[in-house]
């Protein structure tokens, strides 16, 4: 008797899953340190608000 054959086949594998969340979680701690960031995460006071004040305005976030 042929052995049967499993009906679905995972899309992508488990190390592409984790590869493709641990870059989303880091993108997602990047867009929040530079977009909404005021100090509380970073430890920096105003200085990465500084460093991104032109992006900020770029981008359309509220800054001021
Ligand atoms: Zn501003």
């Amino acid at each position: 008797m042929p052995k049967a054959q499993p009906l679905a086949v995972p899309a992508i594998s488990r190390k592409v899953l984790a590869t493709a969340t641990g870059v989303t979680g880091l993108l997602l701690l990047l867009a929040y340190l530079v977009a909404f960031d005021q100090g509380a995460v970073s430890q920096s006071g105003m200085l990465l608000h500084e460093l991104m004040h032109d992006g900020r305005h770029l981008l359309g976030v509220p800054c001021h």
